[in-house]
This record gives C-alpha cells, structure tokens and sequence, in this order.
C-alpha cells in the first residue's frame, strides 16, 4: 500500500484550500462595500475588514489542522474571537497525489514556519485595482522558503462573465509550480516590475540605472511575481525598506520552483526562519531569468543608501 502524505505535501494541500476561502472573504468583504480602512503606520500601511478576517481564517484554520507549526501572520489580532464560519478544513486532493522530494519527507510539524499575508496589495484594493491583489502563504524549513501559495482572487475580473473568477497558484521545491502558464518575458528587453505605492527617489534611481526599455508600476509583492513568472516582466526590483518576510516567503518558493531566483539588492537571500526580523530592509531583485544582468547593474550608491 503507499505511504501516507508527507506533512509538507498536507500542509501545501491545506493552505491551497485555505487561501481559496481566503479569496471569498476578499470578494465578499469588497462585494459589501465597507472596508472598514484602519491605518497602521500612515496612510500608505492600510489594513481592511478583509486583512482582518482573512488572517483569522488563515491562521486558526491551519493552526487547528497543524498545531505546532509556527504560523507568523501580517495583521495583529486577538485569536480567540474566531467564529466558525471562518474555518476551512478542506485540502486540494491532487496537491497530495505528488511526491513529496526526498529531503522534505522527514519534515515535522516543529520545523515549520507558515508565513501568511491575508491580503497583499491592500492600497491597490481600497483603490479598485483588484487584479493586483493575492493571498500569500509561504512555507519555510531551515530558514528557507520551499512552499508556497498565491491566491488571485480577482484574476479574470475584467475578461466578461463567461471566465472563471480567481486563481490558485502553488509550488514546491524540487516539484515546480502550478496553476499559471510559465512564460519567458521577451528577449533583450529589459522590463522593469516596481511599486505603485511606496516610490522613492531612490527607488526610481535604482530603476534609471538599469536602463529599462518599460516600468510596469503595480501594487503588491506576489502580483509582482506573478508578472515575472507570466513573462510580462524581467526584473522585480525595488530599492526600499517597507517589504516583510510575508511578502516574499510564497513568492520566493514558487519562483525558486521554477527557476527564478530573489534576493534583497545586495544579492543576499532572504531567511525566513521564525526568530528572523521581519522587514526586508535592503529591498527587493527578482527575476525568472537573466539574474546576474540586473545585481550587476545595481549601482553602489543605491547599495549604500540599503543596510540589510
Ligand atoms: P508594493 O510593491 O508597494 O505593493 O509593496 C509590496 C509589499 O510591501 C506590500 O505588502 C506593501 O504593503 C509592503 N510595503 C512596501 N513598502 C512599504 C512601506 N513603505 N510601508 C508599508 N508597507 C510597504
Ligand atoms: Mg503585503
Ligand atoms: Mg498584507
């Protein structure tokens, strides 16, 4: 007979169930029309009704089903006010049909951090530009991302009543990801993804040094990645604190799955292990390909002006 699943493979079946329900609260939360907007830091670090009770989904859901994982979400809240409604126990059925990669199968529950961000993009939701945002759960081990997945709730929103609203993207290390169409960006163009929220002058000093043919300013970490992993993009890069480990843990495991790789601007990687601070303070370079072209081209002075 076979072996049960692995914990890493019921963990990522899980959290694609979980980020599912995530995507309903998002649509139901807009589709009611009180955002219920608090500012944290400023008026550029919002937080919703729907940050708020998509991270009670997330965390109490996973938590019930795998309760010594360490689970470290954006939002802080009080955890014992979760109502029932708000919990998802389902599991993607094919998530654990594959085979969890030898190095992963001995995996415990202690060893696990979850990072979630119940909403990134959360400016770009209270402004309408729902595309750009997703739900991301990352999933890391030994410091490293090596699962994770990326909810669109309202991929499609714009292309008629006849397409599917919303989708699910997932990988593994070692598997690869799924749920998109890995497409190349175009050769010898150099097609820049960067904030539409959070510019700075040395933000978009980083992005003139590296001469780009397009800059593509959009809300969101994973939407980001997802126009690298589409081919609409070459680079992600932004020269600036503001970014968390929440925001590029899922991101980070499901380009390293196929291929892609992401750093802060010096070329450090990121840790994602659960004592680890949690602002990427020396920024953000992602690419699907064609890495080194872009670290090489980082000026000094942006280097400088970003202590990791
Ligand atoms: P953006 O590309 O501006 O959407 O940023 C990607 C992620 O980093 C989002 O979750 C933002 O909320 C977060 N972020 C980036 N810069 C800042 C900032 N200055 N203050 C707060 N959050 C930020
Ligand atoms: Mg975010
Ligand atoms: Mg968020």
């Amino acid at each position: 007979s076979m072996a049960p699943p692995a914990l890493l493979m019921r963990v990522v079946a899980s959290a694609y169930s979980v980020a599912e329900k995530a995507a309903t609260i998002v649509r139901n939360v807009m589709a009611a029309g009180d955002l219920g907007i608090v500012e944290k830091t400023g008026a550029n670090d919002l937080q919703t009704k729907a940050d708020r009770l998509v991270q009670m989904s997330i965390c109490a859901s996973l938590a019930r089903k795998f309760p010594k994982v360490t689970i470290i979400g954006e939002e802080e809240l009080p955890t014992d006010e979760v109502t029932e409604d708000l919990i998802e126990d389902g599991h993607c059925e094919e998530i654990l049909k594959k085979t969890c990669p030898a190095q992963y199968t001995g995996i415990k529950e202690e060893e696990l951090v979850i990072w979630v961000d119940p909403l990134d993009g959360t400016k770009e939701y209270t402004e309408g530009l729902l595309d750009h945002v997703t739900v991301l759960i990352g999933i890391a081990y030994g410091g490293k991302a090596i699962a994770g997945v990326i909810n669109q709730p309202y991929y499609n929103y714009e292309a008629g009543a006849d397409a599917v609203l919303g989708r699910t993207i997932w990988g593994v290390l070692g598997i690869g990801a799924f749920g998109f169409q890995l497409t190349e960006a175009p050769a010898g163009k150099h097609i820049i993804v960067t904030t539409r929220s959070h510019s700075s002058t040395l933000v978009n000093d980083c992005i003139s040094a590296l001469n780009p043919d397009s800059v593509i300013r959009v809300g969101g970490a994973g939407n980001k990645i997802i126009q690298l992993i589409e081919g609409k993009a070459s680079a992600y890069v932004f020269a600036s604190a503001g970014c968390k480990k929440w925001d590029t843990c899922a991101p980070e495991a499901i380009l390293h799955a196929v291929g892609g790789k992401i750093t802060d601007i010096h070329g450090n990687s990121f840790q994602y292990n659960k004592e680890v601070k949690h602002m990427n303070s020396a920024g953000v370079l992602a690419t699907l390909r064609n890495y080194d072209y872009y670290a090489s081209r980082i000026p000094n002075t942006v280097k400088q002006s970003l202590v990791p």
